[in-house]
């Protein structure tokens, strides 16, 4: 343990992000850094408590409670308390393929779970991971370290999303030479075109990729296997094939006045976003804009956030948020002790911004859209809504129910659909004919990664569903190891 008693010496303390009305100007991250006497502080807060909770990563009330890549917190916490930065890079190392991801966009599992939280305030983790990789990038410390030996295999890798590049660098360190397919022209899956530049700037994205390039992972842009890349050459020309496409059909909404103009998915739109902020500063015309518009963004959870903060950052009129679930607590409830994930309410960067220029936070809970109404020329010109609330039926299952008298209108010439996922598209897992699992999903088993197709594996969101860069990499990494097993007999990787 770093210090006895740090934990009760200092008080939880985070960087102050930039200022809301100021970093609503531009599209650069709104974090800001902590200077690292401020950080040592801050690792010295960890307990190093018996049994640390925070990297445990198992399944709690149908929830991880603490990190599911088991990042070793406690041990990193005490090296930069200790000074020793570049010993504690190396204990990230270990785990995380890319903790600047990671320290930037996870919701921090393993906070939820942290000892010290049980008495004061949790350890700021997440940050201290974020600054010992921002730091390492730096110091120059980061730099491509290809493979000594090639094992002559060739895999490939579908998707490069988390999943697909923890995957493919794994791979590569075990020798083998992986080769990454990616339809979209940027390398990254939703790293690059789902979450917005001020959360994940794209450079840090980019960055990584040009690493993993030099250390010998070949990338393929602009292909789609399954269209562009036929599956039975994929299958004939590769040892072996690791599926990292995602689940990518959004839910969409499928109410009265669904095909006006105006109403938009909110993945496409993010995506559209940030390749026109990429390709021309927005200066193509590229993208949706909310510039002027009264913004109607339905769903609650990061994606709906993210077009929030991408509404503002357009100059919206007005936006808001529409959420069916009830408004979380203030506090953990009976139902939800430590160490599981708090399920409190919480304000996320968009809600922030939000809040300081209209004075309030723009999500509406309890609530749904029961129709969108057009003007004579086909645009959305407003969604009209009613309120539930949450009773259990006979079996005990909560749903919905209307609330009579609640109907209400709300002005609306952008509508932005960010209420999830289904699964993965068909295609691809048609054409190699992969079974699916009772959600669609690719099915393989966590822990073996192997699909019912000889040599090929599924890992991240095309196999578990819509979840989080952090399960996509422990994935990712889990999938090459038992991949690197059935080409080699063994495996050495973690
Ligand atoms: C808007 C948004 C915000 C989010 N914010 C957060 C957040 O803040 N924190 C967090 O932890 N998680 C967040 N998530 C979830 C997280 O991004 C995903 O769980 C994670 O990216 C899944 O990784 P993946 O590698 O499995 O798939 P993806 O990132 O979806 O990547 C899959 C890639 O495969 C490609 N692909 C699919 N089929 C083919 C094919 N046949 N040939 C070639 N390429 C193909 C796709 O184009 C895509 O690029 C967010 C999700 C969204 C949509
Ligand atoms: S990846 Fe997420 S859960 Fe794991 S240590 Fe980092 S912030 Fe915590």
């Amino acid at each position: 343990m770093g210090k006895p008693m740090g934990f009760m010496e200092y008080q939880r303390e985070l960087p102050q992000d930039r200022n809301p009305l100021e970093r609503i100007e531009d599209w650069n991250e709104f974090h800001h850094s902590m200077p690292e006497e401020a950080l040592r502080k801050q690792a010295a807060r960890c307990m190093d408590c018996g049994v640390p909770f925070c990297h445990s990563g198992i399944m709690l009330n149908g929830m991880a409670s603490g990190c599911p890549n088991h990042n070793l917190m406690p041990e990193w916490n005490e090296l930069v308390y200790r000074g020793l930065w570049k010993e504690a890079l190396g204990r990230l190392l270990k785990t995380n393929n890319f903790p600047e991801f990671t320290g930037r966009v996870c919701p921090a599992l393993c906070e939820g779970a942290c000892t010290a939280g049980l008495a004061t305030a949790p350890v700021t983790t997440k940050n201290i991971e974020c600054a010992i990789i921002d730091k390492a990038y730096r110091e120059g410390w980061i730099l491509p370290r290809p493979p000594l030996q090639r094992t002559g295999k060739k895999v490939a890798v579908i998707g490069s999303g988390p999943s697909g590049l923890a995957c493919a660098d794994q791979l590569n360190k075990a020798g083998h030479l992986a080769t990454v397919f990616e339809r979209a022209d940027r390398i990254g899956g939703l790293l690059m075109y789902g979450i917005p530049n001020m959360k994940l700037d794209k450079g840090v994205v980019q960055r990584r990729v040009r690493l993993m390039a030099a250390e010998g992972v070949v990338f393929v842009t602009n292909t789609e296997v399954g269209r562009d890349y036929s599956a039975e050459k994929l299958l004939r020309e590769f040892d072996a094939a690791v599926l990292c496409g995602g689940a990518t059909k959004p839910r969409d909404l499928r109410i009265e006045g669904r095909e006006l103009k105006g109403i938009h998915l909110a993945v496409e739109v993010l995506g559209a976003n940030t390749k026109s902020l990429l390709d021309s500063n927005h200066t193509d015309g590229k993208f949706i804009s909310a510039r002027g518009k009264d913004v109607i963004v339905i769903g609650g959870g990061d994606t709906g956030t993210d077009c929030v903060g991408t509404s503002l950052r357009h100059k919206c009129n007005s936006v808001n948020q529409l959420e069916i679930m009830p408004k979380p607590p203030a506090e953990r409830g009976p139902d939800n002790p430590w160490p599981q994930y708090p399920r409190i309410y919480k304000v996320d960067y968009g809600q922030d911004e939000a809040a300081v220029l209209y004075g309030a936070d723009p999500r509406h809970y309890c609530i749904t859209a029961k129709r969108f109404v057009g003007d004579d020329q086909g645009n959305v010109k407003e969604v009209q809504t009613v309120n539930v609330e949450w009773v259990k039926d006979d079996l005990g299952r909560l749903s919905p129910r209307e609330i009579p008298g609640t109907e209400k209108a709300w002005p609306a010439q952008l509508v932005l659909l960010a209420m999830g996922f289904l699964g993965p598209e068909d295609n691809l897992l048609e054409q190699l004919g992969v079974q699916r699992d009772e959600r669609s999903n690719a099915k393989a088993e966590y822990g073996k990664f192997a699909t019912s197709v000889k040599g090929v594996f599924a890992a991240g969101d095309m196999r578990r569903g819509q979840s989080l860069v952090i399960w996509a990499i422990n994935e990712g990494r889990g999938a090459a190891r038992e991949c690197d097993r059935y080409l080699m007999g063994s495996t050495r990787l973690t």
